[in-house]
């Protein structure tokens, strides 16, 4: 909130100075009138699983991004893209990501998250490959890497317990052993 007020302080059509709007995450320009809400940034997070080998777990993907930090093994996620649904999203990001299609896009839950800048909304999703086959590939850019782990020998290095990540990736598990 703090970081949104000061990179939101002056009027963008008369250049007055911006004043909070009692009570909501806004400003208005006391000049003309310019009503600026606090802008939400969407993004998808998904668990996608897999049926394991005969007699085997499940499988999970777990991918290690190329920027922060580095060790962990986190979900394939995205911002939504303007006039996009969620869902699309989750498609298009998988796509883009590891090159896989999935099925069966079930919503999870939602986490509002401040940790990577001002109003960024977490919408979380499970899915299943589209193809049980089909191996993820990385672009080396964005991801450096992406695994399919059986959920019952996940890396140690997970997301923090206090994450919608996390809560899939425990989701995911608890649902393969059931
Ligand atoms: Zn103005």
């Amino acid at each position: 909130m703090l970081t949104w007020r000061r990179t939101h302080r002056w009027c963008g059509a008369c250049r007055e100075e911006l004043a909070d709007v009692p009570g909501e995450t806004a400003r208005r320009c006391p000049g003309c009138e310019l009503y600026v809400p606090m802008g939400l940034s969407a993004a998808v997070l998904t668990a996608i699983t897999r049926p394991g080998p005969a007699g085997g777990a499940d499988e999970l993907l777990l991918v290690r991004h190329a920027y922060g930090p580095a060790e962990l093994w986190a979900l394939v996620a995205g911002y939504l893209e303007a006039g996009e649904s969620l869902e699309a999203a989750v498609h298009r990001e998988v796509a883009e990501e590891v090159g896989l299609a999935v099925g069966r896009v079930t919503y999870f839950g939602s986490q509002p998250w401040a940790m990577s800048g001002p109003g960024t909304l977490l919408a979380g999703f499970t899915a299943t490959a589209a193809d049980p086959t089909a191996e993820p590939v990385v672009d080396g850019r964005e991801l450096t890497q992406a695994r399919w782990f059986p959920v019952d020998s996940l890396p140690a290095e997970l997301p923090p317990a206090y994450s919608i990540s996390r809560w899939l990736i425990d989701a995911a598990v608890t649902a393969a052993r059931r």
